[in-house]
């Protein structure tokens, strides 16, 4: 019997594919640092793409991006990694840091100011914000508010300005702003007259109108070898100049992004509806996965956030060995600001998930880019957390700790074997 080498491609694939099947687990992948730098790959990932994906260049591991970027759409993002990887990456196996803000039903009427960069006009309306006003569609209704520049303070307007905006009834913010300057003055005058941008600030109204903020990562990696400022820090600066205007703490009613919890269940989610897919072809069992492992390079995002929900899923199943009832999430988070905003029923799935651990795994391509002990010890000891972030410091210790996305996979394999 003649074998093409067509076939025998086939039959190798699926072979490679049952080992790996076999006994399950799922990734979550970060991709600056980790996949990329800047615009460019990194050549271990490209190969560890390779090792998992079949004949038709589709993924065949269980897998998401879990990303912190939020300023393009989850198809730019696949489209871009397709072309990068050479591989076929699904949308839906994109998780962008503003992704769970689909949950939060509750804001999708409120009349909002959305603040960020690129296509998020659109994003917020995918996400089913339906009444939205950009920062700059604020500043040309209103081109008094911003006379930072020198060249804006020769703004003429003749007519006392009329309040020709509804109330602003909530803030999102996707991510770093382009001109800070005015994003940070626009964002102070909506919080200080309560959303009536027209109004003279009066007694500051508190609590303030609702901020969500999609991403606070103080640092990240680009091209060159330093980190570069995040949106985290502009958040300092806003939360700074908040208390400087009013005494008082910004308050959000939730930021979205690792590390986050609510970004690793959805993730979770989406990962169960990707193995599902991955399997039909093979009969096999998605929540087989019990063990995802979290991969990434920044210490206060992906290795505080994989643990977060390391922790999680510990309660989970503390909860549901001592209790016989039903056990949910929306219980377990019972102190969270955002928990009575989240429509917890699109994460009902989850409450039968068979996953019980999330490893964590830091890569020394991005942020975190040295393989000497001293300078980990170094780098736990920074605080680049989030202000509202209550993590214990050896929450940024990781299970694991290798030099890229390769290592880090081979590593994976040989404890799943
Ligand atoms: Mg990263």
């Amino acid at each position: 019997m003649y074998f093409t080498i067509g076939k025998l491609l086939k039959i190798k694939s699926s072979i490679i594919l049952k080992v790996y099947i076999s006994k399950q687990f799922g990734l979550f992948i970060d991709i600056d640092g980790v996949v990329t730098r800047g615009r460019d790959v990194l050549p271990p990932a490209k190969k560890a793409f390779e090792t998992m994906i079949d004949s038709s260049k589709l993924l065949n591991q269980p897998l998401v991006f879990l990303t912190n970027s939020g300023t393009s759409s989850t198809e730019e993002k696949s489209n871009y990694l397709t072309k990068l990887l050479d591989i076929h990456v699904n949308p839906s196996q994109i998780i962008m840091s503003y992704r769970p803000l689909d949950l939060f039903k509750k804001f999708s009427t409120k009349n909002t100011l959305i603040s960020g960069q690129g296509p998020i006009e659109n994003i917020a309306t995918i996400m089913g914000i339906k009444n939205l006003i950009t920062i700059e569609q604020l500043s040309k209704s209103y081109p008094l508010l911003d006379m930072m520049a020198n060249a804006r303070r020769e703004i003429i307007v003749k007519d006392n300005m009329k309040s020709i905006l509804p109330r602003i009834e909530a803030i999102v913010l996707f991510g770093e702003p382009v001109n800070w300057e005015t994003s940070l003055q626009l964002i102070i005058d909506v919080l200080l007259t309560d959303g009536y941008i027209d109004k003279k600030f009066e007694m500051f109204p508190y609590p303030h109108i609702p901020i969500i903020s999609c991403n606070s990562d103080f640092i990240w990696m680009a091209q060159w070898k330093n980190p570069r400022l995040g949106h985290g820090a502009f958040l300092s600066c806003l939360e700074s100049l908040y208390k400087k205007m009013t005494g008082k703490e910004l308050i959000y009613s939730a930021i979205l992004g690792k590390p986050n919890v609510l970004n690793y269940l959805y993730a979770e989610k989406i990962l169960y509806e990707n193995a599902k897919k991955i399997n039909q072809h093979h009969h096999s069992n998605p929540s087989n996965i019990q063990t995802i492992y979290a991969i990434g390079d920044n210490i206060e995002s992906d290795i505080v956030g994989g643990n977060i929900y390391n922790k999680l899923l510990d309660k989970k199943i503390e909860k549901s060995r001592t209790q016989h009832s039903d056990f949910s999430y929306q219980h377990l988070l019972h102190d969270k600001n955002y928990v009575d905003l989240v429509d917890w029923t699109q994460l009902s799935d989850l409450d039968t998930s068979h996953v019980t651990q999330c490893k964590t795994i830091l890569v020394q391509t991005g942020v975190f880019h040295s393989n000497l002990d001293e300078e980990r010890e170094k780098a736990y000891k920074l605080s680049y957390n989030h202000r509202d972030t209550k993590a214990d410091p050896s929450m940024k210790r990781a299970d694991y700790v290798v030099k890229d996305l390769m290592e880090a996979l081979k590593l994976i394999r040989k404890i799943e074997a």
